[in-house]
């Protein structure tokens, strides 16, 4: 096989496009360093040492009435987050601004619930004109289901991209969740983008899903168009259904990322929520095709430190111009 991982790796770096097929055999590969080495080459090729530094802060916590069985914000679960309609917006700047300082290029406020209200969105408008004002950050946003409008105002509030992950393949997803669809998520991603925001959308790795269901959702996501795939290794959190699952072993993880890679050759392939279980071995994602992380605290688990994070990505070689 090392033979035709060689021919699949000069194929992807002359612009082809694997096939389903394809993804399956490399995913059956044994020297499965092989297949990390070789998505490292693809990283390389098409994005150079260029690595993407995002963070997010939680803006409204908790209280959703969705069913996502991952997620510790559903009120149908009994999880023990910290919950709050609207973060206070000193707290919100301060975390913006310590991300400004920290070199971190872009940051999205989030908000539990199945769709943001009109009128969080007014808050919301308050709390980025305040970090265009005042940081050199990018600014996303990552709402839930959208609306034409919506989209549209977000825009117009100076977001430029879109997150909503689609968390599973369209196979999958009605195992993770029921109170809406895998379509209305594409359906969002589609008015965000004909609202002329750029896109943001990846999934869960570890809620049972299969190698085949991961490869699927990455060339859904190739389908779509997505070019910034955040990746998040599930945490079990207590009071979810998940609870009890069994962390994915780190070269599953592995192999994972450097499928996404082999599939999404020109991507920012980005290790988001869930990489801190791995400890220090977490870094050993950005060998096998990743190219981006996310930074800080995640929605309701606490990150690496980011001095940490940016003193191993640079002695890895990479650069965050
Ligand atoms: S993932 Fe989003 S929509 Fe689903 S339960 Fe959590 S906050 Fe609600």
């Amino acid at each position: 096989m090392a033979e035709s991982i060689r021919h699949i790796v000069a194929s992807v770096l002359a612009g082809g496009r694997i096939d389903r097929s394809t993804a399956l055999l490399l995913a059956s590969e044994a020297d499965r360093q092989k297949i990390w080495e070789g998505a490292d080459r693809i990283r390389h090729h098409f994005n150079g040492a260029r690595f993407s530094l995002c963070s997010i802060i939680n803006t409204r916590s908790g209280g959703c009435s969705e069913d996502c069985r991952f997620c510790a914000q559903s009120a149908r679960h009994r999880s023990n987050i910290e919950e709050y309609a609207i973060v206070d917006p000193d707290r919100a700047l301060a975390v913006a601004a310590e991300m400004d300082r920290n070199g971190v290029h872009r940051l999205s406020l989030v908000t539990s619930g199945r769709s943001a209200s009109s009128s969080l969105l007014d808050r919301l408008a308050e709390i980025y004109r305040e970090m265009a004002r005042t940081t050199l950050l990018k600014l996303c946003g990552s709402m839930g289901l959208l609306t034409r409008d919506k989209a549209l105002r977000l825009r117009e509030m100076g977001v430029i991209r879109y997150h909503c992950n689609l968390e599973a393949s369209s196979r999958y997803f009605p195992r993770v969740c029921t109170t809406h669809t895998w379509e209305e998520k594409v359906e969002t991603l589609k008015l965000a983008r004909e609202a002329g925001l750029s896109l943001c959308s990846g999934g869960i790795i570890g809620m049972g899903e299969t190698m085949a269901d991961r490869i699927d959702l990455a060339l859904e996501l190739r389908e779509l168009g997505v070019r910034s795939i955040p990746i998040n290794i599930l945490t079990p959190i207590p009071g979810t259904p998940l609870a009890g699952h069994k962390p994915l072993p780190v070269e599953e993880v592995l192999t994972t990322i450097a499928l996404f890679r082999f599939i999404n050759p020109e991507g920012i392939i980005r290790l988001a929520g869930g990489r801190q279980q791995l400890g220090a071995e977490q870094y050993r994602c950005f060998t096998a095709g990743a190219n981006g992380a996310m930074v800080g605290n995640f929605l309701t688990t606490p990150g690496s430190s980011i001095e940490e994070d940016l003193r191993t990505f640079t002695a890895m070689g990479f650069s965050f111009a």
